[in-house]
């Protein structure tokens, strides 16, 4: 249960004043539907209001707070024409315009004869001082609270920046005190502030330099929202650390006979984190490892030793993919090398019906079937496992931290191997795993050839087709991926369909299409087309629909690179350059580039070292282009920024580890004030795990 102190923090924004139903729905766009949520919200810039000339002095395009005497309301013959009020002061007139006015309101905010103060931006007109629209009007007594420093906020369509402002006001106001929950010795080593003034600070920036990431209030909220991931991170790993493992240790015939089987030998890395795996599930602790490759190093072989370790035991493995489409692949890879060595793997996914689902089922509850692959359907009620000792999550960062605990769950002390594609930096690394073993495939399978990757304005589509047929002549097969548009998928799909007819026009019937839309069936059925003789180009739109592996695939054409992240950009390149046959991959753009689509850009074509650019994407997302944290999978942190702040991670993950080794129900006084850390970040799932009350 959420502490009752916060729950006005946990109220929609609709119980602020003055935000309504309407503009709850645009807050929600804008920071959430919460108002805890308008907290994160921090300004972006700041207009000084304290500047406060005389009018003949005010400087044309400054901001400037005026004590006006008002004198006469103008009214335009025409609508169109704006509505005029002339005032004054000691030195000189002004003129206050207004488009599309309302009399009566303005007649009311400015009475011929008063004083009044507004503030705004001061231009000459014909050599004489005006002001258009004045951000605010207020009355003398209102002088001490118009004339400050104003924060400015990130707007959304149809969000006035006063409404904006208000609410969030509101909202700190709301903001309970609560008990500290940071170490008092960290505290004040670092020369932060209590956790409510330093919220309040930041959304009252004096100067620029108070907007800046390194301030310290700015740098407690960093640390508070990064202590709460870590310590989230921390409960949940310990909850699973506490079931008992088991130690899983086979007589080595199937790995052996698999090995044999094998039409490749295994690289070294391969070898030694088979060797890891291999010895952290014969220990009785459970396993929680991270197995971590690159595009095309080779983690399914990895993942099967795992699991035939585990059917050597008598006991059960299951590897659980992000999608249809990969599942199908790594039982299309695993199940012929599982048939040699006399076992078979079965297969289930969303789509399983009938008789060969509930065939699956029974096989699983019974234990008669060891090895199983499937999407999330694995995981859902209605599938129980007879023993499941080994869940391997092939998650290419798309599962939460508790559906890769579901699947385990499944079984008794089973052990969890998560297997990703993109090699993140380890200050990343912690903020989605916590303090994981992580097991590296460094080397990739020999025979590998560079990619000649290159960037092509998009104006010279007619030689990229030209050379995608003489690729098609010689054999290869192309894979031609469609820009992501915004969020509507339709738009998606027109692009796609445009480009299919585009090329089928030139290919013929050579030219598949992949797309979201499609129904699982007739995706596989183009992805077999492709992978086996009879398509040439496969048009597809997302960035999944290809994490396939077909090793005749030697051309990779990106539409629009410039929209993709550098992750994407990466992992969609991983798919050519598998086979015998030097492959390309073109990045076509459309110009202009910004400053950092130029720079992914130039990455891309500078190397292929998945770590490189993984730590490339990251200082480019520091450097504030914003690629969009569900395309990367990574968490989003609000205050912090892990290119700022990294140094921060590595303070809160030991705290976080100490923490959880003295108080592992956060009961003590701390543990309680750390508790509304967790809720005031959102970090639920590891609540639900601690004892409640
Ligand atoms: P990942 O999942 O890491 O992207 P895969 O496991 O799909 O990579 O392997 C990519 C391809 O490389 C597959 O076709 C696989 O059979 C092959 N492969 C794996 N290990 C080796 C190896 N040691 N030597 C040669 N080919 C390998
Ligand atoms: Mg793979």
């Amino acid at each position: 249960m959420r502490p009752q102190i916060l729950f006005p923090l946990f109220a929609a924004t609709s119980s602020l004043p003055g935000v309504g139903p309407r503009n709850a729905k645009l807050f929600e766009k804008l920071a959430g539907e919460h108002v805890a949520d308008l907290l994160w919200h921090l300004p972006v810039g700041i207009i000084d209001r304290r500047f406060a000339p005389q009018v003949m002095q005010a400087p044309e395009g400054a901001i400037c707070t005026l004590t006006l005497r008002i004198h006469k309301h103008k009214p335009p013959h025409n609508p169109r024409l704006p509505y005029k009020v002339t005032a004054s002061d000691d030195s000189g007139f002004i003129e206050l315009v207004f488009f599309h006015a309302r009399e009566d309101w303005l007649r009311r905010a400015l009475p011929e004869g008063e004083t009044r103060v507004v503030s705004g931006k001061v231009e000459r007109f014909q050599d004489k001082p005006q002001m258009t629209h004045p951000d605010h009007i207020g009355t003398l007594d209102e002088l001490a609270s118009l004339q400050t420093v104003e924060p400015v906020y990130g707007l959304t369509a149809g969000l006035a920046p006063k409404v904006v402002r208000k609410s969030i006001r509101a909202a700190l106001a709301k903001v309970p005190d609560m008990p500290e929950w940071l170490d008092p010795a960290l505290k004040q080593r670092r020369g932060w502030p209590d956790f409510k003034p330093a919220l309040l600070a930041v959304h009252s920036p004096e100067s620029e330099a108070d907007l800046q990431l390194g301030t310290l209030p700015r740098l407690r909220l960093a640390y508070d929202e990064l202590l709460a991931n870590q310590l989230a991170l921390s409960v949940i790993r310990s909850r699973y650390r506490k079931q008992a493992g088991r130690p899983m240790k086979g007589d080595g015939k199937l790995r052996q006979a698999l090995l044999k089987a094998l039409p490749f030998t295994l690289t070294g890395a391969q070898v030694r984190s088979i060797a890891e795996i291999e010895g952290e599930m014969a220990a009785p602790t459970r396993m929680l490892r991270l197995l971590q490759g690159d595009v095309g190093s080779g983690k399914t072989v990895v993942a099967l030793f795992a699991m035939l370790n585990a059917a050597e035991c008598g006991a059960q493995a299951a590897i659980m993919a992000p999608t249809e489409i990969l599942a199908r692949q790594h039982h299309a890879t695993i199940a012929p090398l599982a048939e040699r060595i006399g076992l078979t793997i079965a297969l289930l996914t969303g789509r399983e019906k009938g008789r060969a689902r509930d065939a699956a089922l029974a096989g699983l509850a019974d234990g008669s079937i060891s090895l199983v692959v499937g999407t999330h359907a694995l995981f859902q009620e209605g599938v129980a496992f007879g023993d499941l000792a080994l869940a391997v999550i092939d998650e290419q960062h798309r599962f939460g931290v508790h559906q890769r605990l579901e699947l385990a769950a499944k079984g008794r002390g089973a052990d969890v191997l998560v297997m990703t594609a993109t090699p993140i930096p380890r200050t990343l690394a912690l903020t989605v795993y916590g303090d994981m073993e992580v097991s590296r495939l460094d080397e990739k399978p020999p025979g590998r050839k560079p990619i000649d990757t290159r960037a092509v304005p998009l104006e010279r589509l007619d030689e990229v087709v030209d050379a995608v047929a003489r690729a098609i002549q010689t054999g290869n097969k192309v894979y031609w991926v469609c820009p992501l548009v915004e969020e509507s998928e339709l738009i998606d799909l027109a692009a796609a369909t445009e480009r299919h007819a585009l090329l089928e026009k030139r290919f013929g019937k050579r030219v598949g299409l992949v797309h979201g839309k499609m129904k699982g069936a007739d995706k596989d059925a183009a992805m077999e087309r492709f992978a086996g003789g009879d398509m040439d180009v496969l048009v597809a739109t997302t960035v999944i629909e290809v994490g396939v592996d077909v090793p005749a695939a030697s051309v990779m054409v990106v539409e629009h690179a410039e929209r993709f992240g550098l992750a994407q950009l990466h992992q969609l390149r991983g798919r050519v350059g598998r086979g015998e046959k030097p492959s390309s991959c073109l990045l076509l753009y459309v110009k202009p580039l910004t400053e950092a689509a130029k720079a992914r850009l130039n990455i891309m074509r500078e190397t292929e070292d998945g770590f490189r650019i993984a730590e490339e994407d990251l200082r480019l997302r520091g450097a504030g282009e914003l690629l969009g944290t569900r395309q990367s999978g990574l968490p989003e942190f609000r205050v912090a920024d892990l290119a700022f702040h990294g140094e921060l991670l590595g303070v809160a993950r030991d705290d976080a580890k100490l923490i959880i080794g003295r108080d592992v129900e956060l009961e003590s006084p701390r543990g309680r004030a750390l508790r509304n850390l967790l809720y005031l970040f959102e970090r639920d799932t590891a609540i639900k795990l601690l004892k409640s009350g």
